[in-house]
């Protein structure tokens, strides 16, 4: 019986990963449970899976989570840093799903590396922030980081009995977004309900719109470049809009290897939860013949900016990535209240960058110093 730890439970992954739960009982044992404002959710999460902690964004949730739990054993109520660091590193878990959104993560991750835990990690702004530290971290604990990002566990799949040194390309494969075929020149128009629907994945709203400004696909070639320990040159974006193909890689014999299967994040989160075994997960297969062929395109670098400054934060590093991915969080959350228009979150992202004076080699307080920098800054511009 593994014990779990989900952070970001009422979240969209979090779910899945319930669900992981209450097919699979019999292997996985509910330990912790956080959220942030939800706590209706919350409250039923608690009364289905008992854990023994829980932790909520503040003290007053935290009270009001309590008063909601009437009548049902209570579990421990935790909030803010402290409860979400606690919660990773719970004594009684063996795994700690890292499902929060945004910067949040860091903390907790770090946390529950230094415990020692088994770590699935779906919270790529992470990795985006602080790479570096966070992978030496896991290295001198020998905790391995185990991918939930789709496209960063098909490539860890794909690797898997090979040799990491024969990789000469990772294709890492992009829905392309709700506005894939749009003109650049319509891009002002879009709101946040057409920016939230997407075509082949349902996620939470920062994702969605990180998705349809493809700024998701340059925080996960980040992500990529940290977890694989690869050259940015060695990754290649493709747009391959039906989703089937969770992305690729090529060794230097020039064989490629795919990984695929329906849109369906229970795949990933439950690979990272029991490797090398396989659980059974009720998936259907992709319909190959319905599909009639597989669609691959190139991105375009014009219309999603978002990707040059991935890029260019993968090759200047130091506190530059920490950079791209604050101002990202709060010109999403600003578009999201509909405070600037969908290119603006470009400009506000660029902005920022250009005038940050970059540190290298920064430890955790240098990076946590840029990303509150980052979000000042962007707040300024909105
Ligand atoms: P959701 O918005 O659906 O869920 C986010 C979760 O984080 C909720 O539990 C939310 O609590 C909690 N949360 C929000 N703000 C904070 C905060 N300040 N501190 C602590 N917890 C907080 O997001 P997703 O599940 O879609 O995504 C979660 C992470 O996984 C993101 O980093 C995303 O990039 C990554 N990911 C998601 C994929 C997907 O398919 N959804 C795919 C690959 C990666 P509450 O709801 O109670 O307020
Ligand atoms: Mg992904």
């Amino acid at each position: 019986m593994k014990g779990l730890s989900i952070l970001g439970a009422t979240g969209s992954i979090g779910s899945s990963c319930l669900d992981i739960v209450r097919l699979h009982p019999d292997r996985f044992r509910v330990r912790t449970l956080t959220g942030a404002n939800n706590l209706d959710r919350m409250a039923d999460l608690i009364e289905e899976f008992r854990p023994e902690m829980v932790a909520v964004l503040d003290e007053e949730k935290a009270v009001a989570l309590s008063r909601m739990l009437k009548g049902i054993s209570k579990p421990e109520i935790l909030f803010g840093r402290t409860g979400y660091v606690e919660a990773a590193s719970w004594p009684t878990s063996d795994a700690v799903v890292l499902a929060m959104v945004g910067a949040a993560g860091l903390l907790p991750a770090l946390a529950a590396v230094d415990a020692g835990k088994q770590v699935a990690l779906a919270n790529k702004e992470t990795l985006v922030m602080a790479g570096e530290p966070v992978m030496a971290r896991a290295r001198e604990k020998k905790v391995e980081i185990l991918p939930v990002d789709s496209e960063h566990s098909a490539i860890f799949q794909c690797i898997r009995g090979n040799r990491a040194r024969d990789v000469q390309r990772v294709f890492l494969t992009a829905s392309g977004g709700p506005f894939r075929t749009r003109p650049g020149s319509e891009f002002s128009d879009i709101t946040p309900e057409d920016a939230l629907n997407h075509p082949t994945w349902n996620m939470g709203p920062k994702i969605s719109i990180d998705s349809a400004s493809l700024m998701n696909k340059g925080l996960e070639v980040i992500e990529a470049m940290h977890l694989f320990d690869l050259a940015p040159e060695k990754i290649e974006v493709l747009v391959h809009p039906q989703s089937i193909v969770h992305s690729m890689v090529g060794f230097k014999d020039g064989a490629v290897m795919a990984q695929m299967g329906v849109p369906d994040m229970k795949q990933a989160i439950a690979y990272a939860l029991s490797l090398p075994e396989r659980l059974d997960l009720n998936t259907p297969f992709p319909d190959f013949a319905g599909l009639g062929g597989l669609i691959f395109e190139r991105p375009d670098f014009g219309k999603f900016p978002s990707l040059e400054f991935a890029f260019e934060a993968c090759r200047r590093k130091g506190t530059l990535p920490a950079v791209m991915n604050g101002a990202n969080e709060i010109a999403v959350q600003a578009f999201l209240e509909k405070k600037i228009g969908f290119t603006g979150i470009f400009d506000i992202i660029s902005t920022c960058m250009g005038l940050h004076t970059c540190i290298d080699n920064p430890d955790l307080s240098g990076i946590i110093e840029a990303d509150s920098w980052a979000r000042e800054k962007a707040l300024s511009l909105i």
